[in-house]
């Protein structure tokens, strides 16, 4: 199943490595093929190469869109060698065969990153290279396709040992195609998303591909897993984070960095805020005078759940933040930055990974956000609702403008608490936080509950929930979640509104002198 290679045809847009496999090709008397550029930078390494135009008879024309789509090259790679009716078709055209196919293709998704104008994006769609990639891959029996630069080397060995072999070309052809589908498939996003800010096209193919970063294990350790990325633009999320050290990534760990960096972000522009995660929900968010003291005041919110968690910062870390950080067992850490004096401190904990983002990304972007069921994926855009407007009191009383500030914080936390989220915030940072129970009034007293364990263990004289703001992910449907989060001392109210029972609900916010904002916008996060 060794197939000689005799001619082969190159045209590569990343011309990385190009010269050193040109040579190694000459220096196996294969007969070279190119494409104007191509052709030119081989001919710079001293190498004898036949034009693309020669072969076909054409000129390469319309600005280079149309070079190789011709039967000439076509027919050389899909003719199926050994079969009658092809030999003879060849033979009759004066069509040779090509037995080697070496191309990269024109770099849309690159000429999209960098801002390009519209019609410059369009010219970067490549037509004949996937043309070639695609009849090459078809005809893998006798042809190879090389798509990638990584397997120069792995090819011309082969080649030199006699021919490539079909394992190998089986394995390029599989290659080859998912970079055509994958190279498609960011040509389709760019048209949905960019061009047209269409986020659900009757059919959008979302092409994956899979990250470098290896997964152990899934959530558990009898569950296989990996991270995989879609093709296409996407903000900097966990995925795209730099990890600097620490052991390899787990899937939890990525789940739970990405509600952590999800979180963050939404303080970007704000004083210095840590928060603390465990399984994907907050157990402390605050902002300080400095990460230390933000860290510090998020820590005392539930100091025993924080252990073993994941801390976020929306500002670059120092020394004394690292030093704060690293007194209790932290699994991950993810900031926009950390300077000399912070990596070495963590460098101290091994087991700890320091995950950078630079720039943290735009809370309000937009984008999809899937979630897998068996059988499917549930698409949806990203969550990124903002209250824009000035909040809209129902109550009688007006909130001060420090149960104001409580409230903005405690709601955008809450955002970003599984549902049913309850969270009380007083001076900027959270006092109690209430995830994922079925009842709400169970959110708020649990919250509570969370509160007064903490003032215990700080030996402050009464829970921090007392004075502070409350928000509520979605309506409160009675008035008792609402009497629970009052009877733990909160003052200030903000939650969506629109419960048929609103006007209880509002009552007894009004009984008791608290003040009330709706936002008319729900934030469910399961
Ligand atoms: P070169 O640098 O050799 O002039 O061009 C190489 C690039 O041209 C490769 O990325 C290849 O995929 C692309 N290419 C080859 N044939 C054609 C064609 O017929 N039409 C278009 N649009 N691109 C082609």
């Amino acid at each position: 199943d060794q197939v000689a290679v005799r001619r082969a045809l190159l045209s590569v847009s990343d011309k990385t490595g190009l010269a050193d496999f040109g040579r190694a090709l000459a220096a196996a008397g294969v007969e070279l093929i190119s494409t104007g550029g191509t052709a030119k930078a081989l001919r710079d390494a001293g190498l004898t190469v036949a034009d693309v135009a020669d072969v076909t008879g054409f000129p390469e024309m319309m600005d280079g869109r149309v070079k190789t789509l011709h039967p000439a090259v076509h027919g050389g790679l899909l003719g199926v060698r050994g079969h009658p009716e092809h030999e003879a078709a060849m033979r009759e055209h004066g069509i040779a065969p090509i037995d080697l196919v070496v191309v990269n293709l024109y770099p849309f998704a690159q000429t999209v990153a960098r801002g390009a104008e519209r019609d410059e994006i369009i010219e970067n769609i490549d037509i004949g290279g996937p043309s070639m990639v695609r009849s090459a891959a078809k005809n893998h029996a006798s042809v190879a396709i090389v798509t990638d630069p990584a397997d120069y080397t792995e090819i011309a060995r082969e080649i030199a040992e006699g021919g490539t072999t079909s394992g190998t070309r089986k394995r390029l052809a599989a290659k080859a195609y998912a970079a055509t589908a994958a190279y498609d498939a960011a040509i389709a996003s760019w048209f949905a998303f960019a061009d047209q800010g269409q986020m659900f096209p009757d059919m959008l193919p979302i092409t994956m591909t899979r990250s470098e970063t290896e997964l152990r294990y899934g959530e558990n350790p009898h569950q296989k897993a990996a991270l995989y990325v879609p093709m296409g633009p996407h903000a900097n999320g966990v995925a795209q984070a730099e990890q600097v050290q620490g052991k390899a990534l787990s899937y939890n760990n990525l789940n739970d960095a990405e509600g952590a960096l999800e979180l963050i972000s939404e303080f970007r522009g704000d004083r210095p805020t840590v928060a603390i995660i465990k399984h994907a929900n907050p157990c402390g968010v605050s902002g300080g005078v400095d990460v230390e003291a933000a860290y510090r005041a998020a820590l005392a919110c539930d100091p025993v759940s924080a252990f073993g968690g994941i801390i976020a910062s929306n500002r670059p870390l120092g020394e004394a933040d690292a030093r704060a950080i690293t007194e209790i067992f932290t699994e991950v850490v993810i900031a926009p930055d950390a300077d000399e004096a912070a990596r070495a401190v963590f460098a101290a904990k091994k087991n700890l990974r320091l995950l950078l983002t630079g720039d943290l990304p735009d809370p309000a972007r937009g984008g999809l956000t899937m979630k897998a069921m068996t059988g499917g994926y549930l698409l949806q855009t990203r969550d990124n609702g903002r209250i824009e407007a000035a909040l809209k009191i129902v109550t009688k009383r007006q909130p001060t403008d420090t149960e104001h500030a409580d409230m903005s914080f405690a709601w955008r936390v809450a955002k970003h608490v599984k549902s049913n989220a309850i969270v009380y915030a007083r001076d900027g940072g959270t006092a109690g936080i209430g995830a994922g129970q079925m009842s709400r009034l169970d959110s708020a007293r649990i919250a509570a509950w969370k509160a007064r364990d903490a003032a215990e263990t700080a030996g402050w004289p009464e829970p921090r929930t007392v004075g502070s703001a409350v928000a509520s992910d979605a309506f409160f449907p009675f008035a008792d979640g609402l009497i629970a989060a009052a009877d733990a001392g909160a003052t200030a109210i903000i939650q969506p509104g629109g419960s048929i029972r609103d006007d209880d609900v509002v009552a007894a916010a009004d009984e008791r002198d608290l003040a009330m904002a709706f936002t008319g916008m729900r934030h469910f996060r399961h």
